[in-house]
């Protein structure tokens, strides 16, 4: 089950979707109808931990109407399991700004996983060059954990 928390802010429309994306999807019912030409969606994928083909297959479907109907798409705050996809798949974006992305980061002490929230704009800045993070856990260094050619390929293109 997924479940969307939907925020209305002038012609803004912010949707933060927190749960696996499936084969039980129905974006038209949870999200609705496409805000239309003028406005803007944004699309908030941090607490999604998965997408499954069919998911993706609905995904794609709901927003390249969104986008065909004129409103301006944005992403934000897209978890690791959508920028996978992202990477993957050319049109998963349909056209749409990916405004800041979650990053996978190992702690070097104990080994702990983390990510840490990045905004593309600084990303392209960094040219994959990315600070260290502090462990949440240990308070250790914690690094990227990723290929930074592959994780960051979609910023190239
Ligand atoms: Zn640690």
């Amino acid at each position: 089950m997924i479940n969307v928390i939907k925020e209305q802010k002038g012609n803004s429309l912010t949707v933060k979707m927190a749960g696996s994306i499936e084969e039980s999807v129905n974006f038209e019912q949870i999200i609705g109808p496409s805000p239309g030409a003028g406005n803007e969606l944004q699309v908030n994928t941090k607490e999604v931990p998965r997408i499954n083909s069919v998911g993706v297959k609905a995904w794609i479907k709901y927003f390249q109407m969104v986008s065909g109907s004129g409103a301006k798409l944005k992403f934000i705050e897209c978890s690791t399991a959508i920028v996978e996809q992202i990477n993957l798949i050319l049109n998963f974006t349909c056209g749409g700004e990916v405004e800041s992305i979650y990053v996978p980061f190992t702690c070097t002490a104990c080994k702990g996983e983390l990510v840490g929230l990045f905004k593309t704009v600084d990303l392209k800045k960094m040219e994959l060059q990315l600070p260290e993070l502090k462990c949440t856990k240990c308070g250790g260094k914690a690094t990227f954990d990723d290929i930074p050619e592959e994780y960051f390929a979609f910023l190239s293109r």
